[in-house]
This record gives C-alpha cells, structure tokens and sequence, in this order.
C-alpha cells in the first residue's frame, strides 16, 4: 500500500477542506489554489500515486470517478455547456501530489486554465 498523502488526510477529515461528493470509493472537494472558477479534485479513496501505478483490478474503480465528475459537472449545471478533466501524471507531467486524482474545471470558456503555460511551471 502506498504512503498516506495530503489527500487521504483531507478524506480522512483529518486536514480541512470544503468536501462536495463522498462516497466509499471517492471524494471530491475543491482545489485550494483553483485554475478555473470552479476546480474540484476527484480523488480515489485508494491512494494509488500515478496513472503508472494504476492495474487492472482498479477499473471499476477508476471508471467510477467519471460518474463522480458527471455528479459534479450537474452540481454546477455546466454538464452540456462543458469541463475539462485532466490527470498530470509525474514530474514531466507536473503533479504534485503522488495520490491520482482528476481535476475538473469549469466556468466559461477555459482556455488554457489548467495547463502549464511554461515549461515547469504552472499557470
Ligand atoms: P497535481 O499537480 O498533483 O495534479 O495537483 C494537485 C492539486 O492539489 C493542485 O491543484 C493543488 O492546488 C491542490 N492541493 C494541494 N494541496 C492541497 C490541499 O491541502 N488542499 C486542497 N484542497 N488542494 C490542495
């Protein structure tokens, strides 16, 4: 199993965050520094660092996330007007923090919100 992260605290309750959808399998509650005026964190219960780590056995799981960010997309009405999911993966691809989760972010068109403009940096 891997390390305990930033992430199962907050899902643990354990460090404050504003918590939308919890369910056995998955949590999702707001990005401290959002990229986009609405920026949820889908986040597995299971700590699973990286896409690279990801195994078969965990496709139910990880396919239920989508059903969470579909949860999430009609929370904020914007399920035909549109959102971006995005999963960094390692240092190249810039996440910070090695428990996997989906960002959503929506609110208008986004451009590029959520993308490194530089590269290492984030926009
Ligand atoms: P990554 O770069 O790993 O794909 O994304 C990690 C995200 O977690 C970042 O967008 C960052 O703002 C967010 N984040 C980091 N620490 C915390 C925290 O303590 N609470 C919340 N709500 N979000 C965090």
């Amino acid at each position: 199993m891997a390390e305990e992260t930033i992430f199962t605290k907050i899902i643990k309750g354990e460090i404050p965050s504003t918590i939308i959808y919890k369910d056995d399998q998955a949590c999702a509650f707001l990005d401290i520094n959002p990229k986009a005026e609405h920026h949820v964190l889908i986040v597995p219960v299971k700590p699973i660092p990286t896409v690279s780590d990801v195994e078969p056995e965990d496709e139910p799981m990880l396919g239920h996330l989508f059903t969470v960010a579909r949860k999430v997309a009609e929370k904020y009405g914007v399920q035909k007007s549109g959102y971006r999911l995005i999963f960094n993966c390692g240092p190249d691809g810039l996440q910070e923090v090695p428990h996997i989760h989906m960002h959503f972010l929506a609110g208008g068109n986004l451009g590029l919100a959520g993308f490194p403009v530089k590269a290492g940096k984030k926009a």
